[in-house]
Parts: structure tokens; C-alpha cells; sequence
């Protein structure tokens, strides 16, 4: 029987879909896979359910002998050295689609959480300073006629104009190719990075961790931004340079900043960007809902039961590997 290694416990019916089809183990604990168990566990895996807190290198992709599919439990995954799987013939995938709402839910929860100062307001009443109704406490930013600048206009940066739209914002999205069907459907303007990141009044971004995106919100697109803006990422840490919005927001070169996603997570405790107040946090908590994480795991063992079959699976993202698979001479 086929062997899947799940490197975390994820849903029951996940599991279950995957038990019909192969002999399953599943990582214990709350701490993730260590590098010493991925490396065994891969020795004999045919499958490999990962989460993106595991590094899926060439080197550990080169131990698994009998490997035939990686199946990340997320939609981005530069945790996974996707080429280096392709050369193995090594199906990858991912899971597009089912979490588009959760995390465009999250992206605006923290759009209006930074707005209306809400965890600044929280601690105001835990703190006990609250001595009654004041015409100027704790004022916040209006979203109404205010423009929503998205970067990635994809499956969640839609949703999120969506969003804004129904708060009767302006919104404008850059990205490489334009998309003039959502312009219309959606009813959004498509903008240069530096028109968008000069006009609006949020700038959300969402889009994939690649080389070109990798601290594409660096200093000189952070200056580009109007003072009055708040940066909102809910997409990968490693997008935004950190020090550079420290800098931003400590000499208030722009309003502040709400984050889901870090350089390093676990967040370093000394980072500075936790002694901002107009800064809020969440512990990259996008996607994290009981559903949508349920949808997660039973699409990423769909991906996987189809690949041990070798069938090609719904949300594959190497299509390139079908070529090494067709030829496995060319591995
Ligand atoms: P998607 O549908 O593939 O959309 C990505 C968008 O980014 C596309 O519109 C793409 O435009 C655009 N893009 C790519 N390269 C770009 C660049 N250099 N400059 C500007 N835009 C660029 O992906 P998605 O499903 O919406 O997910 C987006 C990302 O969100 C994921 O990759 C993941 O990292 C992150 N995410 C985070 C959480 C969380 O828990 N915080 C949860 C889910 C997802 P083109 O089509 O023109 O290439």
C-alpha cells in the first residue's frame, strides 16, 4: 500500500479521503515537522501533505525515492522547491479557490481594525482610561469615497476589491496583465504600481512570494505612498521590506500599517514594528477559519489521492512535470 505522510493534524475528512487510498501518518504535536523527520519520513512516502511552515527543499525532495506528489496545504508555495520536484517528476499542488473569502475577510477585517483604531480602543477601555464620550476620542479614517489601491488582482485581491465596492470605495489594482473583464465586472480602474501607491488611501497587497515580488514594497514604493495610508498585507512577509515601513511609520511617512504576514514568523518579539501603535497584528490567520481550513485539507487530499493514481490532480501547479513524466529520461 501506498504510504502519505501528513507533516500536521489537519481536518478528519481530510484524513479519511486519504486513508481510503493509502497507509497514513500524521505528524504529532503542536510544534512543526523537524528537518531530521521529513527527512526520514520521505524516504518511503509516496505522497507528502505539507503546510507552508515546511521548507520542502531539493535536498529533502532528492531522499524521496518513491514520491509522487507534494500537496501543500495553502494556495501560495514558495515552501516548496517547485523545480527541483518538476526534475523528479514530482507533482506539486496546491489549494486555489476555497479560500479567497476567509482571506479577504481577514484583509478587510484589518483594513477597518487600522481604520477605526479598534485594538487601540480595546486596550483604551482594558487600561481604564475610558472617563466618558469625548468628540474627539480615538478618531478614526472613513472608508466611503476613500481609494483602495490593490496590488494583485487575483482569486483574493478580487474579493477584496469586492469588498471595498460595497463600501463605497474608489478602487484601483495593479498587477503585470491587465484584466479588463473584472474592470468591468468589478468596476475597478487598473493603475500604474506608482499611480496606485500615490492615490490611494489603502494599499492591500496580494500577491504570490516570487523573485519579483520579493520586497517589491521596499523604500522607495513606501515614500511613493500619500501620509495619510495604511498598508495592509496579507499576502507574504518577505514583500514588504520591514524596516523600511518601521522607518515609514516611526517618522509617520505614512498613517500605519495592519500585517498578517512576516520576514520571520514566529514575529521576533524585538521587532520594532510591535512598539508602533498605529500598527496592527494578526499571526498569519488569513485562511484560518474551521471551514476554509476543512476545504483546505480535503482539496489537498483530493490532490493527493489523485496523483497516487496517476491521475493528473485538480490544482497541480508544475503542469511542466507531466513532460518528466511522459520521458523519465529527461529526470
Ligand atoms: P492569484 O489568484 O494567483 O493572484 C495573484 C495575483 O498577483 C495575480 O493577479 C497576479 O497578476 C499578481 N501578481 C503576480 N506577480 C505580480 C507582480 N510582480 N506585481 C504585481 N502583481 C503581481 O493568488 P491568490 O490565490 O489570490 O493568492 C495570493 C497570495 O496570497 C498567495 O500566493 C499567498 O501567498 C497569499 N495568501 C496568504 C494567506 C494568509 O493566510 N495571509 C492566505 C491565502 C493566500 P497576473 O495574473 O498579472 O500575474
Amino acid at each position: 500500500m501506498k504510504k502519505v505522510f501528513v507533516t500536521r493534524q489537519i481536518a478528519e475528512e481530510a484524513l479519511e479521503i486519504l486513508r481510503k487510498n493509502a497507509h497514513v501518518e500524521v505528524h504529532s504535536g503542536d510544534l512543526p515537522s523537524q528537518r531530521d523527520e521529513l527527512m526520514e519520513q520521505i524516504k518511503n512516502a509516496h505522497g507528502l501533505v505539507t503546510m507552508l511552515t515546511d521548507r520542502i527543499d531539493a535536498e529533502i525532495i532528492s531522499r524521496g525515492e518513491k514520491l509522487v506528489v507534494i500537496s501543500n496545504v495553502a494556495v501560495g508555495y514558495d515552501n516548496i522547491d517547485v523545480e527541483a520536484a518538476t526534475r523528479r517528476g514530482v507533482y506539486v499542488t496546491n489549494t486555489p479557490g476555497v479560500l479567497d473569502d476567509a482571506t479577504a475577510d481577514l484583509a478587510f477585517a484589518l483594513l477597518l481594525a487600522i481604520a477605526r483604531r479598534i485594538p487601540e480602543a480595546d486596550s483604551f477601555i482594558r487600561l481604564g482610561l475610558w472617563k466618558g464620550w469625548e468628540p474627539n476620542l480615538l478618531l478614526g479614517s472613513d472608508l466611503r469615497d476613500k481609494t483602495l489601491g490593490i496590488i494583485g488582482l487575483g482569486r483574493i485581491g478580487s474579493e477584496v476589491a469586492k469588498r471595498g465596492k460595497c463600501f463605497k470605495m474608489n478602487v484601483v489594482y495593479y498587477q503585470p496583465q491587465r484584466d479588463p473583464e473584472k474592470e468591468t465586472s468589478i468596476g475597478v480602474r487598473y493603475a500604474s504600481l506608482e499611480e496606485l501607491l500615490s492615490i490611494s488611501d489603502y494599499v492591500s497587497l496580494h500577491v504570490p512570494l516570487t523573485s519579483e515580488t520579493r520586497g517589491m514594497m521596499g523604500r522607495k514604493e513606501i515614500n511613493k505612498m500619500k501620509k495619510t495610508a495604511y498598508l495592509i498585507n496579507t499576502s507574504r512577509g518577505p514583500i514588504v521590506n520591514e524596516e523600511a515601513l518601521y522607518e515609514a511609520l516611526k517618522e509617520e511617512r505614512i498613517k500605519g500599517a495592519a500585517l498578517d504576514v512576516f520576514a520571520k514568523e514566529p514575529i521576533d518579539l524585538k521587532n520594532p514594528l510591535l512598539k508602533i501603535k498605529n500598527v496592527v497584528i494578526t499571526p498569519h490567520i488569513g485562511s484560518a477559519t474551521v471551514e476554509t481550513r476543512t476545504r483546505m485539507a480535503v482539496l489537498a487530499a483530493e490532490n493527493t489521492t489523485k496523483a497516487l493514481k496517476n491521475e493528473i490532480p485538480p490544482s497541480l501547479v508544475n503542469p511542466q512535470v507531466l513532460e518528466y513524466r511522459r520521458n523519465p529520461s529527461k529526470m
